[in-house]
């Protein structure tokens, strides 16, 4: 059985998401409690280091370090509001980048105190010295035509998701995997019957080890392409195989995705 607590929605994006919606917070929090739950985090994307995609692109993806806190406070003042009904945390999605875990470990040192919840995941792979956004089509069209196949698009999200559980990223590292499987986001348009299981198991095995949960996000069944949860398949069985705690995560970017 899924060790699955869904009592938690642990993965919701905020307004301050610079590709989300200005959906107010309220809004998040009673579709949340209508939903029935009794624990929320909001988790807006931390600042990522430079030099991993364009100013353009970057001013996408994450919040100013400006922002963070303004952001900060607004989670706090929802929590406020909410207190005795619904348990809400102040919390940030935190990305892996391979080769810039000084980076991010000295970010994390300067606002981790604030941080009650927290994911650690992967959009971006590094192969050379490029980065590849693996949720962008185009970007993911890109690292395939590089390495060849999609089952070496799937080697490189692996082990780069296997480095981002043994990263030393100080004592604020997050301590659940965010999407585990979202190099799966396009698995109708490029199918793929992974077969490295051995590199799945050490995955697992590693996360098991550090004492770990995972994110079981449902913004897969919204994608287009997709259609599936993340983690699915092999990944999955061998979570449930090893009783890793998962917790339900909307990975919402706006209000009317909390009911997924
Ligand atoms: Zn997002
Ligand atoms: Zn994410």
């Amino acid at each position: 059985m899924l060790n699955l607590n869904e009592k938690k929605d642990g993965h919701i994006h905020t307004p301050f998401c610079p590709h989300g919606t200005k959906d107010c917070f309220e809004q998040y929090v009673y579709e949340a409690i209508k939903r029935g739950r009794e624990e929320m985090s909001f988790t807006e994307h931390f600042p990522m280091p430079r030099g991993v995609t364009s100013d353009a692109y970057y001013n996408e993806c994450v919040i100013r370090e400006e922002q963070i806190e303004e952001y900060v406070e607004a989670v706090r003042k929802i929590k406020e509001q909410f207190k005795g009904q619904i348990k809400i945390n102040v919390g940030f999605e935190i990305d892996y980048i391979e080769g810039k875990e000084k980076e991010i470990k000295a970010l994390l040192e300067k606002y981790g105190d604030v941080i009650e919840d927290s994911l650690l995941s992967i959009h971006f792979v590094k192969l050379g010295d490029r980065y590849y956004a693996i949720d962008d089509l185009d970007e993911f069209g890109m690292l395939l035509d590089k390495v060849g196949s999609i089952e070496c698009v799937y080697d490189l999200y692996y082990e780069t998701l296997l480095k981002s559980v043994q990263s030393d990223l100080g004592r604020y590292k997050p301590r659940r995997i965010g999407h585990p499987t979202l190099v799966r986001i396009f698995n109708q348009k490029y199918p793929c019957e992974y077969t490295n299981d051995g590199l799945l198991e050490e995955i697992v095995q590693a996360i098991k080890e550090k004492d770990y949960e995972v994110d079981y996000n449902v913004a897969g069944l919204r994608k287009k392409y997709c259609k599936e949860v993340y983690p699915t398949g092999k990944m999955l069985t061998l979570l449930e195989y090893n009783d890793i705690p998962l917790v339900y995560g909307t990975d919402a970017h706006q209000s009317e995705e909390i009911k997924s």
